[in-house]
């Protein structure tokens, strides 16, 4: 009999036991079951859990935890944590396509906000100016993706049915029909000077915080438009900012952002030219995902063999 699995999640996290229940029902031959229903036994023979940004004290309280399933795409928290913590131990993230079909669908539906440049025509009418502005057809118009992972490969094939031209950046090089492909720093500045709208889907990591700053915000055509669907801390808020009051970037979306709530204070939340959404480009669907840690914990059950984990060194 196996010992039963914890789900760990942060302190007042409110979907605990909506993921327990969609967890319980993907894997109807374990249990599934909160941090305090373990006894001292149980505790001391748990080889993983399940986790939603869990409090690295939680995960100390199990000795024999070799990995950690996590129901996030991005784990970009846990992995500094337990960089601090507990390197060793390994995380498995979630890779859903029906996350990374989500996040495509965002992607498109603002690429074509700003591609039909529905910001210009909402300012028009505040002024009640009727006045058509230029039209550009969609395969003239260029959106760069930063990041080919598995949400921006998703996300490539869909702008590419929708008729944009689409350029893609990642570490190494790919291969991908339909995308103009371009890989590593050097080759960062020629990607972004035929960019028209840039969406960035990159994890957080050393490498990537920073990396939308003045000078590379300026590697961009004059009046580019920005989309932010990864991490807040990719882009140098300040730079961003002088950046949109220059008229250099025409217009940001925003999903994500250093501090989570956006703070009142924030100039994000009044600026003109920004749209600011409550990090909700690609939430995690409960069953879908539950299916997907299933699967990977049935393997592991059977095999004794970890599933697919992140590099913590690179960071995602
Ligand atoms: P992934 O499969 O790990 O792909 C990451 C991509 O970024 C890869 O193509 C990688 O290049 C590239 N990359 C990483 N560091 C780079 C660097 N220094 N220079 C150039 N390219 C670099 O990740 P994913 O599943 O697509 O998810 C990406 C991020 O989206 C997550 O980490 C998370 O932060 C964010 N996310 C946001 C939401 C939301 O609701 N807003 C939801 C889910 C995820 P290589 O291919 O060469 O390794």
């Amino acid at each position: 009999m196996n010992p039963p699995i914890p789900f760990l999640a942060a302190t007042g996290y409110p979907a605990t036991q909506q993921w327990i229940a969609a967890l319980q029902e993907a894997m109807p031959g374990e249990r599934i079951v909160t941090l305090s229903q373990l006894n001292d036994a149980d505790k001391a023979e748990c080889t993983l859990a399940i986790v939603a940004n869990p409090s690295p004290v939680d995960l100390k309280q199990l000795p024999q935890l070799l990995w950690v399933h996590s129901v996030w795409a991005g784990v970009e928290r846990l992995v500094a944590d337990l960089k601090q913590t507990q390197a060793e131990l390994k995380i498995v993230r979630l890779i859903d396509p029906q996350l990374a079909e989500t996040m495509a669908e965002a992607v498109l539906a603002w690429t074509l906000y700003l591609h039909r440049d529905m910001p210009g025509y909402i300012r028009q009418q505040r002024q009640k100016l009727w006045q058509p502005l230029p039209a550009v057809r969609a395969q003239e118009r260029t959106v760069g993706l930063l990041g080919m992972g598995v949400l921006g490969e998703a996300t490539a094939q869909r702008l590419h049915a929708a008729n944009f031209k689409v350029r893609g950046w990642s570490r190494e090089r790919k291969a991908l029909a339909n995308v103009e492909c371009f890989a590593g720093y050097v080759e960062l500045q020629s990607m972004l000077a035929a960019t028209d709208i840039l969406v960035c889907l990159l994890p957080l990591t050393e490498h990537t915080t920073g990396l939308l700053n003045a000078q590379t915000l300026g590697w961009l055509p004059v009046g580019a438009r920005l989309i932010n669907f990864a991490r807040g801390p990719i882009i140098d808020d300040a730079a961003l900012l002088s950046a949109l009051n220059s008229g250099h970037i025409g217009h940001a979306v925003l999903d994500v952002f250093a501090v989570e709530p956006l703070p009142q204070d924030q100039w994000q939340w009044t600026h003109p030219q920004v749209s600011v959404l409550p990090h909700c480009s690609a939430p995690t669907h409960h069953k879908t995902a539950s299916a997907i840690v299933a699967s990977n914990i049935q393997a592991f059950r059977s095999s004794g063999l970890i599933p697919a984990s992140v590099d913590t060194q690179a960071g995602y």
